[in-house]
């Protein structure tokens, strides 16, 4: 029996049962939120007047006044005590994963030698954390300014592992986000008012327009031995070598297919931690990949829902190690195998109900949804650039652009029933268009509420799709942040509802017919629009070539593709949202090229640690037990029987020593590559001069070790195989 570190882990994965989780015996109504100081539980902790206050403050996006602020701490302090908190925190989103804390006993002197648990509305409403320990793209240098931290009061606070969490934004003293909470608010705002203007020509009642998330969490679980024994996964996320076994995903047995128990008992006690925490998780099920899988929460308000999958992706790498597994939010975990991404369904609706992307009833409703359908047409259109940069990532190149991957493309799928209704009002005279849906038959119009149910033609390779009341984002990484893609998304969307609502407006106040002013102007988008729509095969080398002659952005460079962030048009566009000063948009640049040179410098270092110290002794070790075999026959044989006997070891020595004496001088050249760009102060250069000239040599090395995995005997190689990571549970 071997006794390697890799036999050992498949031995302890093998023998694993599922941890049993128990249920509690009430059903979720009971405990659903019970972690979150929602509006049930202000009303329960807070005076009256407070309540209201805060209510209408959250409400209609006011000020909390100071004293307020300071009654809602008492009533937030004597909640979470209740429940158990012990320290409070103000939670934010810097610019790099995930989520920042710094925990505070609530205790303070008493003055008699003990201590009282104290909290006010200044603690509650503001902290400063040390912003020069996060990414700030050169914004502190600038100012010499602190950042701090303000309540989100539209986001409730929770309790997480015993620490009172208070959702923040994070900004500098001189009010440049530093965070993605914040300009996410303002996008959202802007894309409130926009909309409400737009939404006013049809109906004058309403107030507010909200735009909706639901985003699909795509990710693969690892036993935790086999993680432990592969330092790729633990450094980097993911696999760096690792050729693929015999058998991965093509049967297609995996999507929809019964769950493992050991898998469904994290699942269950993933959902029973979401629920408490006021996460509507709903849907679970297999990806298409061995060991993928998937969680969908019920769809919320955008900025709610955002938190939400931040607290989920965290709850996700905690419940996961209580299972003895480690979840893998990489984009691209294993090679030959299907990435993880996050589709973003996104909406908008009023405060009336009606769900902007919507078919309806009447003439009026559908007339509504088709300029909204155009006006994101028209948006995604002229910023796909900036759309495809808000959303690329190195891990996420990896899934977009880069070897096996679909083009790094931004189009748009419609589907073939609202497509024909856009060719329709493109070719139609205005005047004779009637939009109704039961009644609208007799001019010969498509009937818009089929729409609804034409689930048919869903189109898995487009990465912006139409689906039935929604758009699906689909790009969006699995590891990301949505806001990122929210900020771009919503921020063009209001540009182009306000420059739709002035070209409307103004028509009317010339005299026009209010219902023929906007079908004037929906036919100009749809006729300015056509290069984003692509029902085709988005994944094929023809859509690449096309993709480029109509004009759409088809850069495959991550740290070029960021360019998209600082040209005139995007930077006038978020300046018009208010969204992003150009100083915010520099610095958020400066990070991302920072980021993504950190990224593969680290992958880049491991990788040649792997080889040079794990994979060449492995394969010598093994080439030097051919050779002693071939020493043996030679003793033994006459030479003309030396070629049939010992041939074929001869030939694998050989073999062995070419990719050996290959990745020996790729990982010199790769040590060069990174030291050269080191030298490059520009973080811009920087990052092209590690995508340019490091990434190169990461894929020959991965190419000749994925080889040598061939061709070295099982026993010595000394990482997890693919398909012990992707099929050992
Ligand atoms: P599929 O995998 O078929 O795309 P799922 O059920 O996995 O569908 O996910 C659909 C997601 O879209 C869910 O999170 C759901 O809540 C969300 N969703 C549904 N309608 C809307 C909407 N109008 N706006 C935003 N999200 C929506
Ligand atoms: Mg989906």
């Amino acid at each position: 029996m071997s006794t390697s570190l890799r036999f050992k882990s498949v031995e302890e994965a093998r023998s694993r049962k599922a941890v049993a989780v128990e249920l509690p015996k009430e059903r979720p109504e009971a405990y659903y939120a019970k972690q979150v100081f929602n509006r049930q539980k202000m009303f329960e902790y807070l005076p009256k007047e407070t309540f209201e206050v805060l209510i209408d403050a959250i409400d209609n996006k006011k000020p909390l006044p100071r004293e307020v602020a300071d009654s809602v701490a008492q009533g937030m302090k004597r909640w979470a005590i209740d429940n158990g908190a012990r320290h409070y925190t103000h939670w934010f989103h810097p610019l790099t994963d995930g989520t920042a804390e710094k925990h505070d006993a609530f205790i303070e002197h008493d003055g008699k030698g003990g201590v009282v648990e104290k909290f006010n509305g200044k603690l509650l409403v503001q902290q400063e954390p040390d912003a020069s320990s996060f990414p700030n793209g050169g914004i502190r240098n600038t100012f010499e300014a602190r950042g701090y931290s303000a309540w989100d009061i539209s986001s409730p606070a929770f309790i997480l592992d015993g620490t009172l969490c208070i959702p923040t934004i994070f900004i500098s003293y001189t009010g440049e986000s530093l965070d993605y909470k914040t300009p996410l608010l303002r996008a959202l705002n802007s894309v409130d008012v926009a909309g409400t203007r737009v939404a006013r020509l049809f109906d004058p009642s309403v107030n507010h327009v909200i735009s909706y998330l639901g985003w699909e969490q795509e990710y693969f679980l690892v036993d935790e031995a086999l993680y432990a024994a592969r330092p790729d996964l633990v450094m980097t996320g993911r696999t760096l070598m690792g050729h693929e076994s015999a058998k991965n995903q093509q049967l297609e047995d995996h999507y929809f297919g019964s769950i493992p128990s050991r898998v469904e008992a994290f699942m269950l006690d993933l959902e029973l931690e979401c629920h408490k925490l006021g996460i509507p998780a709903k849907t679970r099920h297999n990806e298409v990949a061995p060991n993928q899988f998937e969680l969908a929460p019920i769809f919320e308000e955008a900025n709610l829902a955002n938190d939400h999958n931040l607290l989920l992706m965290s709850l996700m790498a905690e419940v996961a190690r209580k299972h003895n597994f480690r979840v893998l939010l990489h984009e691209k975990p294993f090679g030959g195998v299907n990435g993880s991404g996050k589709h973003n369904n996104w909406s908008l609706g009023t405060d009336k109900g009606r769900l902007l992307f919507a078919p309806g009833k009447t003439h009026k409703e559908n007339l509504q949804f088709i300029a909204f359908v155009a006006n994101v047409m028209a948006a995604v259109n002229r910023h796909n650039a900036l759309l495809k940069a808000s959303i690329i990532t190195a891990g996420n190149a990896h899934r977009l652009g880069a070897n096996e991957a679909p083009p790094a493309i931004i189009s748009m799928f419609l589907g073939s029933q609202l497509s024909e209704l856009l060719d329709k009002i493109e070719k139609t005279d205005i005047k004779t268009l009637n939009l109704a849906g039961k009644e609208g038959l007799k001019l010969d119009v498509v009937q818009i509420p089929e729409i609804m149910v034409d689930n048919t033609d869903r189109n898995r390779t487009s990465p912006f799709a139409f689906t039935g009341n929604r758009f699906e984002f689909r790009a969006v990484g699995s590891s990301a942040n949505c806001a990122s893609a929210l900020i771009a998304l919503n921020a063009a969307v209001a540009d182009q509802l306000n420059m739709f609502a002035e070209a409307v407006e103004k028509a009317i106040a010339d005299g026009a017919d209010t219902e023929a002013a906007i079908l004037e102007e929906v036919k100009k988008l749809i006729i300015s629009s056509k290069a984003i729509h692509f029902d085709g095969n988005g994944y094929s080398e023809a859509w690449k070539k096309e993709a480029a002659e109509r004009g759409l952005d088809t850069e495959s460079s991550a740290p070029l593709m960021y360019d998209a962030y600082l040209r005139p048009e995007s930077v006038a566009m978020f300046d018009r949202t208010g969204v992003f000063n150009l100083l915010e948009l520099e610095a958020r640049n400066e990070v991302k090229w920072e980021m993504y040179t950190k990224k593969v410098q680290i992958e880049a270092r491991v990788l040649g640690d792997l080889a040079i110290n794990h994979i060449l002794p492995a394969a010598t070790r093994y080439q030097s037990v051919l050779l002693d075999n071939v020493y043996k026959i030679k003793e033994l044989f006459s030479a003309e029987k030396m070629d049939k006997i010992a041939g074929q070891d001869l030939n694998s020595i050989e073999q062995m020593a070419d990719h050996m004496s290959i990745i020996r001088t790729e990982v010199e050249k790769m040590v060069d590559a990174r030291r050269k760009a080191n030298k490059i102060t520009s973080e811009r250069e920087k990052a092209i001069a590690y995508h340019d000239t490091v990434v190169p040599c990461m894929e020959k090395l991965r190419y000749h070790i994925d080889k040598l995995e061939l061709m070295v005997d099982n026993e010595t190689w000394p990482l997890p195989k693919y398909r012990e990571l992707l099929f050992v549970r």
